[in-house]
């Protein structure tokens, strides 16, 4: 297939599209690429300019590397100078925990995310970048979708929809049968854009500094370059005057270096994190990512759930291109499940336990003692996907 590379809005809307999947995290563009390897006509469409800035912990853990290895794309991390972790330090007052990492790297999301894009145009997909996209309800044969990029406004229709916009799945929100409410009390997630730098914080560790009322992890990216994200009660946020302030007291309380001028620094705030949408298929639409449903950052895992769905969909997809069956989004659905739902149930009971400060403290202090304890929790956050793709 020739290949369909950077469009503009006009080129987009000339062309026939089979699949139009909606969002460039590693959720919709690994899924691109694999509906483009598969013979489909797709387009990418993505809000904003590319690279781009994502509030993110920037950690892909062993599950995503082995779904990364599956699609033949193992070598990516690496060859963007992903740094090789080898230890968690989890510390809240007054306790620090170390915990051996035998896998998992971290790297920074602008250059990750902006790889995979690469990947899925090399393998044919069109890539449609600074559009928002809008999904309309279903007529028989396909599905539209609404585009806006900057004044102008253009329509284009696909026999298959994949909505991996992230949390909110904003996209859909012009279909009533998708619920965006976040679950009471959800934290928002927080971010630093700005690009900070500490030699206090080592290369290869992850540092989280766990409170109460949210936690941060620090991890130093490719190029030496600090990471930060967080997760932080609003309440909180507020109190503390803003998420700046409330990052740098999390952080000093749980003992980790201060870093200078942190607090003013350029700082990003998200959506409430914990919701789930409700449905993950209807006519036509299949939602993956974070836009099916999102639990908490502290376990590290979000990466690795959005590509083991990205790496998944397209056998449900393709098939969806010549005749679509209720079949299909029962499918997509058992599936799903299987990949992710049943791996945010752990992630679901952990965030619960965060909520309680003699727990935090107590499970702090019995892995500063006795760290193999996180053994066999660490091991199954890492364990691979059985996503059953095709090799690469
Ligand atoms: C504080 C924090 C720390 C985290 N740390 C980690 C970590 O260390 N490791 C880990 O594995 N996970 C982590 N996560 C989770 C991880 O960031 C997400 O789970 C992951 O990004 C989900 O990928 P996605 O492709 O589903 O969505 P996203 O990465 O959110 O991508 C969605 C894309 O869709 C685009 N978009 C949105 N609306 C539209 C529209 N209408 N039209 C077109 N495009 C649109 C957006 O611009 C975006 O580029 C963290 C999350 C938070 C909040």
């Amino acid at each position: 297939m020739t290949p369909a590379p950077v469009l503009s809005l006009a080129a987009a809307v000339t062309r026939p599209w089979d699949a139009i999947v909606v969002g460039a995290g590693p959720a919709g563009a690994l899924a691109a690429r694999q509906m483009a390897r598969g013979g489909a006509r797709t387009l990418l469409v993505e809000r904003k300019a590319f690279p781009r800035h994502k509030v993110c912990g920037a950690c892909l853990n062993g599950h995503a590397l082995s779904t990364l290895a599956e699609v033949g794309l193992g070598d990516l991390p690496a060859s963007l100078g992903a740094v090789s972790l080898q230890e968690l330090r989890l510390a809240t007052r007054g306790a620090c925990a170390r915990l051996r990492l035998t896998m998992g790297v971290a790297i920074s999301r602008e250059l990750f995310d902006a790889a995979l894009v690469q990947a899925a145009i090399e393998a044919g997909a069109g890539f449609l970048p600074e559009t928002t996209a809008h999904v309309e309800e279903s007529c028989e044969s396909a599905r539209s979708v609404v585009l806006q990029h900057e004044g102008d406004t253009g329509q284009i229709a696909a026999a298959v929809v994949l909505a991996a916009d992230g949390l909110g799945h904003g996209c859909l929100s012009w279909l009533p049968q998708f619920d965006r409410t976040a679950r009471d009390g959800s934290r928002i997630g927080a971010g630093c854009g700005g690009t900070l730098h500490s030699e206090a914080y080592e290369p290869g560790v992850i540092f989280m500094a766990v409170g109460r009322s949210g936690y941060a992890g620090l991890v130093r990216v490719e190029g030496g370059r600090l990471n930060i994200a967080a997760a932080l009660d609003r309440q909180y946020v507020r109190h503390t005057g803003g998420i700046g302030p409330a990052v740098e007291e999390i952080i000093r309380q749980a003992g980790f270096p201060e870093i200078a001028g942190l607090g003013m620094n350029d700082w990003h705030g998200t959506a409430a994190l914990t919701r789930r949408s409700g449905r993950t298929a209807v006519r036509r639409l299949l939602l993956l990512g974070d836009a099916a449903g999102y639990v908490e950052p502290f376990t590290g895992e979000g990466i690795a759930w959005a590509l083991a769905s990205g790496a998944s969909v397209a056998r449900t997809a393709l098939r969806g291109i010549s005749g679509w069956s209720s079949g299909l989004e029962t499918e997509w659905t058992m599936a799903h499940d299987q990949i992710v739902g049943r791996r945010q149930r752990l992630c679901r009971l952990i965030a619960a336990g965060l909520r309680n400060r003699w727990m935090i403290g107590g499970a702090v202090r019995l892995l500063e003692q006795m760290p193999t304890m996180a053994t066999p929790i660490l091991r199954r956050l890492n364990a691979p996907a059985l996503t059953g793709t095709p090799p690469g």
